[in-house]
């Protein structure tokens, strides 16, 4: 068998980047590196965003909204049709320049280039669908309705997981919604955000020209997120990451009485019942645990397992870890990539030991040498004895704890016994158990599914999590709200003033 060599990390991303339209001097010569976690390399060296250039662009973005908001939607969402024309286009370089920037293989590479393009078809329908409710009023010849009206502009901070998907969820709906949008993506993944704003810069050429500051990026650390935190033109924050960032983004927005869309860290669990279908639960497994490297925020974390299916699922559990290949993520075959950085690596190594002393045994989680650097590990699974904190905890890294459960109500109590509530999922035939689980007195997730995984969601359906996830909502139903404000009009084209409630109140 031959191996087909690879070209380096460096050199394809510089190609990526010429090809996606963006200038050199936005990623070289900078002080702010650009790393792959392919292999560890440097790929860029950005010029930072100074705290009064993104004063200066939440402002502009703040200009641009007064004017965005009068063009009418169904016009603002053709400059968000032809975004995902671009997307389109670019979908095999940007996808790839995912997969060398944040380390997912290429097929999901491409999927999350594929995720902004649907919500750019969500959002163009959308632009004609902002609808607001007639109202039954109390009082004759009078009309309630509610309008919905642009809010202004809306913060986006970004993770490093979904380095462009995030920010489409958030900007294809606010853009049609009529408000201006500011980007801080992760510092971990600036490259991806400085491709997706050349192409957005291009459909806004083609749309004839959109107002200065419209879609602005800031490139830097969290000081920057900061800002758009702080910021009284900033009347809707979406953040994305991890739950320590939420918990101090959280009381310094209600400070200001903006509203935060919160997007924080999972811990997903999936129950296996007594009828669930085993190859199903394999397959969702495999693909819910180990893909993206296990740094998915709805990443499939606990596993909690009937006593009766126990000693059948687990050795082909272990079976299916054990044939997967990890390595660089651009080679065909390669299921698992790379940990993001130093730091997610030591973070799965401690998590692992922590497991072992509660008692936990584990198979899997070795390093894997791949030519070149980087974190590569294999996933772990780690056979628990209850639910001790380290299971309750997040780790960005693909572990999967196991737990053995005898009652439903017992797998449930098991389930929402952690801080987290995002995705969830339950494997049964019978419907008793599928229904309880989706009820109010089952998974208290955002998420619950039936015989699939607790990962890979639609963008039709609105996503996010309870508890410390965060309570945001994004993507699709009418998560649309949160980027609008709501106005009840009530209209009397009558000649009596009646009040409500049959208050008088007649002077003269
Ligand atoms: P992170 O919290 O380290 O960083 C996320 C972003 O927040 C970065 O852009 C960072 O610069 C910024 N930031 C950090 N502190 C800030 C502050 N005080 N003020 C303003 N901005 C700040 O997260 P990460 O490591 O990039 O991503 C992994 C985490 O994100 C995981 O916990 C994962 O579950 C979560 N996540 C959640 C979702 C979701 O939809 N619920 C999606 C993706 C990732």
């Amino acid at each position: 068998m031959t191996i087909q060599t690879l070209p380096s990390v460096a050199d394809e991303a510089a190609a990526l980047l010429d090809r996606l339209g963006v200038p050199r001097a936005a990623w070289t010569g900078g002080t702010l590196p650009a790393r792959s976690p392919l292999s560890g390399a440097e790929i860029g060296r950005l010029p930072e965003t100074g705290a009064a250039e993104a004063e200066t662009a939440i402002g502009a973005a703040h200009a641009a909204f007064l004017a965005w908001r009068d063009v009418p939607a169904p016009r603002r969402g053709e400059l968000v049709r032809l975004l995902g024309e671009e997307l389109r286009a670019a979908k095999e370089d940007l996808g790839r320049l995912v997969t060398l920037e944040a380390g997912k293989i290429l097929s999901e590479g491409l999927g999350e280039v594929q995720e902004m393009i649907d919500i750019c078809d969500f959002a163009v329908g959308l632009s004609r669908q902002l609808y607001g409710l007639t109202i039954a009023t109390e009082r004759p010849s009078h009309r309630m309705m509610e309008s919905w009206h642009p809010s202004g502009v809306v913060g986006v901070v970004t993770a490093f997981n979904f380095p462009v998907a995030v920010w489409a969820w958030n900007a294809a709906l606010a853009l049609v919604c009529g408000d201006a949008v500011v980007w801080k993506p992760s510092e971990k993944t600036p490259l991806t955000a400085l491709a997706t704003h050349a192409l957005f810069n291009r459909a806004a050429a083609r749309f004839g020209g959109v107002p200065d500051g419209l879609c602005a990026l800031l490139v830097g650390g969290r000081e920057l997120g900061e800002l758009l935190v702080d910021s009284k033109l900033v009347p809707v924050l979406s953040a994305t990451g991890s739950t320590a960032m939420g918990r101090a983004v959280a009381p310094r927005v209600a400070a200001r009485f903006g509203r935060a869309i919160l997007e924080l860290g999972g811990n997903n669990a999936a129950i296996v019942t007594p009828t669930a279908d085993l190859d199903l639960v394999v397959r969702a497994v495999a693909f819910a645990a180990m893909g993206t490297a296990g740094q998915r925020c709805t990443t499939l974390r606990r596993l909690i397992v009937h006593a009766s299916q126990y000693d059948a699922l687990l050795p082909r559990l272990k079976q299916a870890y054990a044939s997967v290949t990890v390595g660089d993520p651009r080679r065909p075959g390669t299921l698992v990539g790379p940990l993001i950085d130093a730091g997610a690596d030591a973070g799965m190594t401690a998590a692992l030991e922590a497991a072992r002393q509660d008692g936990g045994t584990i198979s899997g989680g070795e390093a894997v040498a791949v030519s070149g650097g980087g974190h590569y590990r294999r996933p772990a699974l780690a056979e628990m004895p209850g639910q001790s904190e380290i299971v309750r905890h997040e780790t960005f890294a693909p572990i999967l704890y196991v737990l053995r459960y005898e009652t439903l109500d017992e797998a449930i109590a098991l389930h929402n016994d952690v801080p987290q509530g995002l995705s969830s999922s339950i494997f049964t035939n019978d419907l008793r158990e599928a229904e309880r689980f989706l009820s109010a007195s089952g998974s208290d997730c955002g998420i619950a599914n039936v015989n699939i995984g607790p990962s890979g969601a639609e963008i039709g359906g609105a996503f996010g999590g309870e508890k410390e996830t965060g309570g945001g909502r994004e993507s699709g139903s009418d998560a649309w709200k949160a980027y609008m404000r709501r106005a009840t009009n009530t209209i009397n084209y009558g000649r009596e003033l009646p009040l409500a409630q049959g208050v008088s109140f007649d002077v003269g």
